[in-house]
């Protein structure tokens, strides 16, 4: 049997990583080993300083005149350009708007109009509730006349596509257990059957290469207060292919998605560009929260990003499978590092929720995901091979002598 590696070794990996310069910008509490990054990322020091002074000089002193003299109109746009290149877009095709939920409604409710008498909207059953209860929503919305068709395997999406299938609506790296869809392949494959496809990047965006201009997709939505550490509740974006951009509206016909805002108008007349996307005000603390928070990324190499989280998610499955054995753990994400994104997940039968919660006393930050779900996220910015080394130290130590096993940790709190 090979040795099990060292603390020394996982020191070593971290001398050896390109990556590792990053971590200084993030703000990461002391004694905290932070495996929830894909869940809400950690704090950038820019951002503290950004926000007070939006917030003193910008709002306090600039008050009304801020909306220009601060560029505050612009930021959808300006923050849809940095996401942009993380994602593959082309310019002017994405806004930071709303959030991922009401994203999809606009997207989705877009997609449907573009192709009038079909009925079938296929997803995933494994698909992040939000998205299906939103497609429930905007079927409800629509007349009742479409069909959310929910399929539970990868293969079983191909072979769903049909001429009644109006849209392929799915998640590219599904939250419970990481695994990543072909975008490419299947994108071509509902645009065969004459459908359109969106995708939603809420675990992509930030944790691998995604290219939606090469993948020809329509649309995309996703969250910037996952790997993007935008903040709690950041503003979320919105992509919609050149060709999506006029000639139909999306539901949610809000001033700011009229073709001249300003005009004051009484009839609502809708942009013919990525602005019809948008709907009212902008939360502009936290707009700019997002854009602070996004001047990391100007430096980051995606293909260093997706090769440090391969490595530190093979890491950790190698760690936890030698050294937590017997526990009941099963693993559930990819073994094969390409078909999974930049977390690990493990199952187990009755203790999922409590050894989460005896690793969080611990200073070992994952998640649980009902039923059974004990997840944990990796981000290449600020995750050390020491940390995933010493958070499975504390796991196997925990699990050694049944720490988690306690009421205290099996009771469940409204967010888990
Ligand atoms: C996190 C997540 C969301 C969250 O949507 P909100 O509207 O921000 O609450 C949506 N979809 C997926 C796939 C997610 O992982």
């Amino acid at each position: 049997m090979t040795q099990i590696p060292s603390l020394n070794d996982a020191r070593q990996m971290d001398a050896a990583d390109p990556l590792a310069t990053c971590r200084a910008q993030f703000h990461i509490p002391d004694g905290t080993i932070y495996l929830d990054g894909n869940s809400l990322g950690v704090l950038p020091h820019a951002v503290k300083g950004r926000v007070a002074d939006a917030v003193s000089k910008e709002w306090g002193d600039g008050l009304i005149r801020s909306w220009n003299d601060a560029g505050w109109v612009d930021l959808p746009y300006r923050i849809g350009a940095r996401i942009a290149r993380l994602i593959g877009a082309e310019e002017n095709c994405v806004v930071a708007t709303d959030s991922t939920s009401v994203n999809l409604f606009k997207t989705l409710s877009a997609a449907l109009t573009l192709r009038p008498g079909r009925h079938r909207i296929i997803t995933e059953e494994r698909n992040f509730p939000t998205d299906n209860y939103i497609a429930e929503g905007v079927i409800r919305q629509c007349g009742g006349q479409h069909e959310l068709v929910h399929v539970s395997t990868p293969e079983a999406i191909a072979a769903a596509l049909d001429s009644d299938t109006a849209v392929l609506m799915l998640t590219h790296v599904n939250y419970r257990d990481g695994r990543v869809h072909d975008m490419a392949a299947l994108t071509q494959a509902a645009h065969d059957a004459g459908a359109l496809v969106i995708w939603d990047l809420a675990h992509s965006a930030g944790a691998l290469e995604v290219d939606l201009c090469a993948c020809n997709v329509d649309f995309a939505v996703g969250c910037s207060y996952k790997y993007l550490n935008g903040g709690p509740g950041a503003p979320a974006f919105l992509y919609a292919a050149p060709r999506h951009q006029g000639g139909f509206q999306q539901p949610l016909t809000g001033w700011f998605a009229h073709a001249a805002p300003f005009a004051f108008s009484p009839r609502y007349e809708p942009a013919t560009d990525i602005s019809q996307y948008l709907c009212g005000t902008a939360p502009v603390l936290s707009m700019i929260a997002l854009d602070a928070a996004l001047d990391v990324w100007d430096s980051v190499d995606m293909a260093a990003l997706r090769q440090k989280s391969q490595e530190l998610t093979g890491f950790f499955i190698d760690l936890v499978e030698a050294r937590c054995a017997g526990h009941d753990l099963t693993l559930i994400t990819p073994r094969d590092a390409e078909a999974r994104g930049s977390q690990v997940s493990f199952k187990h039968p009755t203790g999922g929720y409590a050894i989460i919660s005896a690793l969080i006393a611990e200073g070992v930050i994952g998640d649980f995901r009902a039923p059974d779900v004990l997840r944990f996220g990796f981000t290449p910015l600020y995750t050390r091979f020491e940390d995933v080394w010493t958070a499975v130290d504390r796991m196997a130590s925990i699990l050694a002598d049944r720490r988690w096993d306690t009421p205290e940790f099996h009771a469940r709190k409204k967010v888990t």
